[in-house]
């Protein structure tokens, strides 16, 4: 029997990296826009990682991680999200210590969720995300969600909505927590398990579920921008003003609560199409206590993280056509054993000059070698046969206007330069 992938896990094949690479170049162009510079971290880290940075009330701690133990007994587990990680080497490296402050970091890489899977959830996805941690100035709030709406729209996506939100500082969230607390109690034999154990672990959370989404109690929850202190009602109207002025439309939505528990001020989200239905493209926020709470100082941070698989879904949803053409400067037809023979240092020397080049390998016919070409989508293709050969001579093909040249051998490489550059 043959062995299949894991499920919740995709190959990403030839045929679709491109539109991966795309992505991947396009985030790196905006994150350096924006000057974010690159992190890469462990795709596993110590299981406490994520029970004290992401929170042991969450669902991702409770059901949702891929632990292990390694051969040494240590309970590894594979990454769920990015910042957890990004904070512990943040604190690890004494970068709180940098000049250059805040630190702005960019990440992309798989991350792994035990949940069921099914079209944009799967159990291996690649978030790509930004952290700024070192500054608690309303405007960096500003410049990610900024980041995030400008790269969404340079790729070409027009149906997206920024949702926003806060939490406010500790002592605000704290009074919000009671007051919550106090709603919930007296029907909370109505709401499922897990919203029962949520009331005095996490009542905010409550906010977030789906199967109690109808429940009464529901629509009279109080909100939290009644429960902001003057200092949270003042760092909220910072960060939507510096939107406005931005020209960034959002709407403000007392219920986003987010799943993890060290956000507190601006929490957001981008929507945008996908699956048939409206989706959450992205998700972020501030984490002022998290930097501390893994063993750092009390140093503020604010970012987010987005899905490239539903990222990519969005795209189709909405029909955008990505510039992702794949072509090959030159292919190298063959005629007979000499000029077959001759084309393995000509195409070498293509390469080596910088130029990407093939030529057939599977004993093709003339025909077929055109044809290998063709699904190459090779910009010119050259062609030797033994009359050629024997001239020191190369016919060459510009297979968008069809234009036909012969050249010397030797000129083969300045001639395609020149060309490709028209
Ligand atoms: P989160 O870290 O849960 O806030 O998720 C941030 C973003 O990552 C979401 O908006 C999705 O785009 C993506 N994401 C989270 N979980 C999954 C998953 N299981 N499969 C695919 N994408 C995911």
């Amino acid at each position: 029997m043959s062995i299949k992938i894991p499920r919740g896990t995709q190959d990403i094949l030839p045929n679709d990296i491109s539109i991966w690479q795309y992505i991947e170049e396009q985030a790196r162009l905006v994150f350096k826009q924006f000057n974010y510079q690159e992190i890469r971290t462990p795709i596993f880290e110590s299981t406490e990682l994520f029970q004290r940075g992401v929170g042991d009330s969450t669902d991702i701690v409770q059901k949702e991680m891929y632990t292990f133990e390694d051969r040494g007994g240590r309970s590894l587990t594979l990454r769920p999200e990015g910042t957890a990680s990004i904070v512990r080497s943040f604190v690890e490296n004494k970068m709180f210590g940098l000049p250059n402050q805040p630190v702005k970091l960019y990440y992309i890489g798989p991350m792994f969720r035990y949940e069921r899977p099914q079209s944009g959830r799967s159990r291996q996805f690649t978030q790509i995300g930004v952290e700024a941690i070192g500054s608690s100035d309303p405007a960096i709030d500003a410049e990610v969600i900024a980041l995030a709406m400008t790269f969404y729209r340079n790729l070409g996506l027009k149906k997206l909505t920024l949702v926003l939100n806060s939490l406010g500082d500790p002592e605000s969230r704290q009074t919000y927590r009671q007051a919550l607390i106090d709603h919930f109690k007296p029907s909370i034999d109505e709401f499922c398990p897990d919203c029962q154990k949520r009331l005095e672990q996490n009542p905010l959370r409550i906010l977030d579920c789906k199967v109690d989404r109808e429940h009464p109690a529901m629509k009279t929850a109080p909100s939290i921008l009644d429960f902001l202190n003057s200092e949270s009602k003042a760092y909220f109207d910072q960060v939507k003003k510096m939107l406005d002025d931005m020209g960034i439309d959002y709407v403000v939505d007392p219920n986003l609560v987010r799943g993890l528990d060290y956000y507190n001020h601006t929490t957001f989200e981008i929507m945008g199409e996908g699956f048939g239905a409206i989706t959450t493209l992205l998700g972020g926020g501030r984490y002022n206590g998290l930097v501390s709470e893994l063993g750092g100082p009390e140093v503020p941070g604010v970012g987010f993280a987005f899905g490239a698989e539903r990222l990519l879904l969005a795209l189709q949803a909405e029909n955008v056509k990505l510039p992702v053409n794949e072509t090959l400067d030159c292919f190298l037809v063959a005629i007979g054993d000499k000029a077959k023979e001759r084309t393995v240092p000509i195409l070498f020397n293509l390469r080596k000059a910088g130029l990407s080049a093939d030529k057939d390998y599977m004993d093709r016919k003339v025909k077929g070698q055109f044809k290998q070409a063709d699904r190459l989508n090779a910009r010119f293709v050259a062609t030797l046969g033994e009359t050629e050969l024997e001239q020191n001579v190369i016919n060459v093909k510009n297979m968008a206007t069809g234009e036909e040249a012969q050249i010397a051998i030797n000129e083969l490489e300045a001639y395609l330069q020149k060309h490709l550059k028209r």
